[in-house]
């Protein structure tokens, strides 16, 4: 996708296909149209390195800022490369309101890494929340989470050589020394299994616990009811 400023025309495209992306404020992966484009001659003026549009999500109207860096000024137009910077990512989302208040402050600080693409800062702070949230399981937690990672491991079919540095990550006790370095594909399987994680130790619980108190009120509400107006 090539995409020049031309002089008189505005921002053009070099093929027809569609534009999307995923919206950093809906989610959805939607089509993005030109908002906000700088003046000709302005950029041709002051010459800067990168250049800033803005677009605008066809599912909820938002506005998307995106980054370009500038291939070439030419007489009637400025072509720019065509890798850009998303300046809002879209925030990855967690049910935060049932984890521990220490695990929650931590993991959406973890989240917000990843969002950001800094996939071993995300690493980190997956170690911080994972050990905040073992205190917080208290006596066996840990043991109860192990086996937790263990089966999503196995429901994943994920095999020991790859699921290796996501164990270590979240149960090696250290400072953090000895975190691996992890890429882009291992951010991504740890942060599904920390998410299932806390799912199956914190939100499963709190949900089923919450509905469960819900059923009883109702039915205590009835059995008020009937025996008032009895
Ligand atoms: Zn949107």
């Amino acid at each position: 996708m090539a995409i020049t400023i031309e002089r008189d025309r505005g921002i053009q495209r070099q093929s027809e296909e569609e534009f999307g992306l995923e919206c950093p404020y809906c989610g959805v992966y939607a089509h993005m149209a030109p908002q906000s484009v700088p003046d000709f001659d302005k950029l041709e003026e002051t010459r800067p390195k990168h250049v800033g549009l803005v677009y605008q999500c066809d599912a909820c109207a938002a506005p998307v800022f995106l980054r370009f860096a500038v291939k070439q000024f030419s007489e009637s137009k400025i072509e720019l490369y065509r890798n850009f910077i998303e300046l809002e990512r879209p925030k990855e989302r967690f049910q935060f309101s049932y984890l521990p208040n220490r695990t929650e402050v931590i993991f959406r600080e973890a989240l917000a890494c990843y969002s950001n693409n800094h996939f071993n800062a995300f690493a980190s702070m997956c170690r911080r929340a994972a050990n905040s949230a073992f205190e917080a399981l208290g006596e066996n937690g840990k043991l109860r989470a192990f086996d937790e990672v263990m089966m999503a491991q196995d429901i994943a079919e994920l095999d020991d050589v790859s699921f290796e540095p996501i164990k270590k990550v979240l149960f090696e006790h250290s400072e953090g020394e000895d975190l691996p370095l992890l890429n882009r594909a291992q951010a991504g399987v740890l942060l599904e299994v920390t998410k299932d994680m806390f799912y199956q130790c914190f939100v499963r619980r709190g949900k089923l616990t919450r509905a469960i108190k819900v059923r009883r009120f109702f039915v205590q509400e009835a059995n008020g009811g009937l025996s008032n107006s009895a």
